[in-house]
């Protein structure tokens, strides 16, 4: 076993993850901290709080560790982390987001290297704040942005044993499937390397201050009925976070409009159209893709045998571009 030293030994080190379903958060923790536990001699506890099982929602995972003589007797939330891992950038437009975050702690956020959210200027101005395109290194190397950002986690806090840490990423992995072992290992790699540190964003002196996540709808606010009359949709009807980072891109030259992927898409985003010309019998067409209901899953370009869907990195605002509303004008009680 490889004696891992904490910062300040008197104190737990406090790691959470911002994500969304599918992203791999919640298996981050249980990687990071089981390493700790088993092979850093360190004191770990890991835990996640989710919504529905499903792609989409959010995720939060948290990681608590201590000194092999100071025992961890809490499994509360971590209001006051020292790191912050953020899975999608979509996430840094919520306050609750960096709440908390330490004065002498790291933000690390995935995004591509064009531009830094405004957002970002709520970090504190003394934290380290890193950027690492784990969407698209994860897509290169066919593995998940929850290896890149370990590795980047690695890299930012160098007390963790980054050999240790991918030796038990790959040990998840390798009875289960070799190749996304290799894949793993390279995707971790290139996310303890390539990262960019940002200087001068943050602006904001101190620690931040908690934020604890309170229910929108209560007794006082929810409808009459309980209706949430978004149909398809949260409350709040924003979804801009609620994909992976990939989103079907459709290419009407290359459809056959053989059905086939509407038949395996979960949420109904594909949009047909009837059309008739001289009495003929009428021809369904594949219109497009509302991805206002698309938890970007892939299964649509994965069936599709003529290539007309095919996976990109969704960017800000393509999805708004490219929408092909389900319902004309909107869905009803959208804007
Ligand atoms: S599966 Fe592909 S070819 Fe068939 S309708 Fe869907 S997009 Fe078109
Ligand atoms: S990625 Fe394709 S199958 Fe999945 S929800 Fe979106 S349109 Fe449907």
């Amino acid at each position: 076993m490889n004696k891992c030293v904490l910062p300040d030994p008197e104190k737990f080190f406090e790691i959470r993850f911002e994500s969304i379903g599918g992203l791999g958060a919640h298996a981050a923790g249980q990687i990071l901290a089981r390493a700790a536990v088993l092979d850093m001699d360190l004191n770990g506890s890991h835990f996640s709080s989710y919504g529905s099982e499903k792609k989409g929602s959010v995720v939060r995972s948290y990681v608590r560790l201590g000194a092999s003589d100071r025992p961890i007797r809490t499994s509360a939330p971590i209001d006051s982390p020292d790191v912050i891992v953020v899975f999608h950038s979509a996430l840094l437009e919520q306050d609750i987001t960096i709440a908390g975050l330490k004065q002498s702690g790291v933000l690390i956020f995935n995004a591509a290297a064009d531009g830094v959210p405004d957002t970002l200027a709520r970090a504190p101005a003394a934290s380290r704040v890193i950027r690492i395109d784990a969407t698209n290194i994860a897509i290169e190397e066919l593995s998940r942005p929850n290896a890149v950002l370990l590795g980047t986690l690695t890299a930012a806090a160098p007390f963790l044993d980054a050999d240790i840490v991918l030796r038990a990423l790959t040990e998840k992995f390798k009875q289960r499937n070799p190749q996304a072992a290799a894949a793993n290992e390279r995707a971790f790699k290139r996310g303890a390397s390539e990262f960019e540190e940002l200087h001068g964003v943050g602006q904001a002196e101190g620690d931040l201050p908690i934020i604890r996540p309170s229910p929108v709808l209560g007794y006082e606010t929810a409808p009459i009925g309980g209706v949430i009359p978004y149909p398809g949709n949260t409350i709040s009807n924003d979804l801009s976070m609620s994909r992976t980072g990939w989103m079907p891109l459709f290419d009407e030259e290359k459809c056959i409009h053989c059905g086939l992927c509407a038949t395996v898409c979960p949420d109904f985003c594909l949009v047909w159209t009837h059309e008739q010309s001289n009495g003929d019998v009428p021809k369904v067409r594949l219109k497009g893709v509302d991805y206002q209901y698309c938890k970007g899953c892939m299964r649509c370009i994965e069936t599709c045998p003529t290539e007309a869907l095919t996976r990109v990195t969704e960017t800000p605002g393509l999805a708004d571009r490219l929408r092909v509303p389900l319902y004309a004008g909107g869905a009803p009680g959208e804007n």
